[in-house]
């Protein structure tokens, strides 16, 4: 088959690495419009069970990215003065975007895929020829963009604007930090992804963007006031910056995930917001799906492209819900943070999605499920008594 791959981010790259290496026969491009060595961001985090699957499917990418991966468990939950450090039960792997990529873009050079870098694509009439065509190219991709209608697209801004900086030590534990300044809200979200960086997001509601004149300030003069802000956390720490824009976060989603030669996976098929951290193995799942489609169906697209949304669909739907649940609790943190209670905070946070109620709690967060409990017991018994 010839197959044209437009992005080479995670899912464009893991999905021409496991088509090639199972069929050596393909001819793969892949086409990028960030050179060689060059993306946006910082560390990225890439759940358990997910590597589990990659390991099963391409154990010696699976293991190369485990390698440098930064484990942890812990997470401070602090609104204002106080906080609530949260256990989990399974432990969360950070890594570098960057490495991530140069494991998928040398997994891919192994096998003798073309990769084009600092190649921009605005239409795909050089692709006539290909038999597949692959949007692996993010949130604003040009495949989609292509035709619309045909994907049933539907996309709109989040109101809350973020900028995605890095801290060149390792911050620890893994904190979220909820702050009320007086001209509004500010969330600080940072975990340590190699012994000597940190990813640091910083967000605000759209009301304190304006009210704090944020609006109005240079990304430079941004980046100073949240280093303000956040003094304590960052110790004398300024934030690095890579592509670090303030901007708000565009939703995407897609009524149909291919049309004709043409599908759609990661980003470019349903964007995930960053506040669930899964976006990167989303995109990587939805690879290993197509790839998995092609395997029971060989080359006929007709039966291919409808069982990969057969297999996908129901779980990426399941996400789209968890997803939606929490950027609009983040859309609403000023609420949220009005309770004013660390401990009724972190339990609205921790089960803000809906996939984590106080049954599952008990597992995924057990000392604080325990500690949470003990002290809403204690809070009812003294109510009795008064
Ligand atoms: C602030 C922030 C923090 C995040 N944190 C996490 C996290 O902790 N964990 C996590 O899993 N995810 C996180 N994500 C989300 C994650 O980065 C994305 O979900 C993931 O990168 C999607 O992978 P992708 O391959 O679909 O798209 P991308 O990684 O966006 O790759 C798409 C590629 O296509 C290229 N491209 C686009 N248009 C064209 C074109 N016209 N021609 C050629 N090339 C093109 C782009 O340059 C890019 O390299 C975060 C995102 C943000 C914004």
């Amino acid at each position: 088959m010839k197959i044209a791959i437009i992005g080479a981010g995670p899912a464009g790259l893991y999905f021409a690495r496991l088509m090639k290496r199972h069929q050596p026969a393909h001819q793969i491009e892949v086409i990028e419009q960030n050179p060689f060595g060059a993306t946006y961001g910082f560390g990225v985090t890439l759940g358990g069970p997910a590597r589990e699957r990659m390991k099963a499917t391409d154990p010696e990418v699976a293991d190369a990215l485990a390698a440098l991966m930064h484990f942890n468990n812990k997470q401070r939950i602090c609104l204002d003065g106080e906080d609530v450090l949260v256990e989990y039960a399974s432990y969360g792997g950070a890594i570098e975007r960057l490495k991530l990529l140069g494991v998928l873009q040398k997994a891919c050079l192994d096998l003798g895929i073309a990769l084009h870098h600092q190649r921009r694509v605005d239409d795909l009439s050089a692709f006539a020829a290909y038999d597949l065509i692959v949007g692996a190219d993010g949130p604003n991709s040009v495949v989609r963009g292509t035709d619309p209608a045909a994907f049933g697209t539907h996309s709109y801004s989040l109101t809350n604007p973020f900028a995605w900086y890095g801290v060149a030590k390792a911050m620890k534990p893994n904190a979220l930090v909820f702050r009320h300044t007086k001209d509004g809200v500010f969330v600080g979200h940072y975990y340590a992804y190699k012994s000597d960086m940190s990813t640091f997001v910083a967000e605000c509601d759209a009301k304190t963007w304006t009210q704090s004149g944020f609006d109005r300030l240079s990304d430079p003069e941004r980046k100073s006031a949240i280093e303000a802000i956040f003094a304590d956390h960052l110790q004398g720490e300024p934030l690095v910056e890579n592509k670090s824009i303030w901007r708000t976060f565009k939703v995407v989603v897609n009524e149909r995930w291919f049309s004709g030669n043409r599908v759609l996976i990661g980003d470019a098929l349903r964007s995930a917001h960053f506040s669930i951290g899964s976006g990167t193995r989303l995109a990587m799942e939805d690879a290993l799906a197509l790839f998995e489609a092609f395997s029971e169906h060989g080359e006929d697209l007709a039966k291919v492209l409808p069982r990969y949304v057969e297999i996908r669909k129901p779980i990426r739907d399941l996400f789209g819900v968890a997803t939606e649940r929490s950027f609009n609790w983040y859309e609403n943190v000023r609420q949220a943070m009005a309770g004013g209670d660390v401990w009724d905070f972190t339990h609205d946070f921790l089960t803000r999605t809906g996939r984590v109620d106080d049954k599952r709690l008990k597992d995924y967060a057990p000392s604080f499920y325990a500690d949470y409990m003990r002290r809403k017991n204690a809070d009812a018994r003294s109510a009795a008594v008064q």
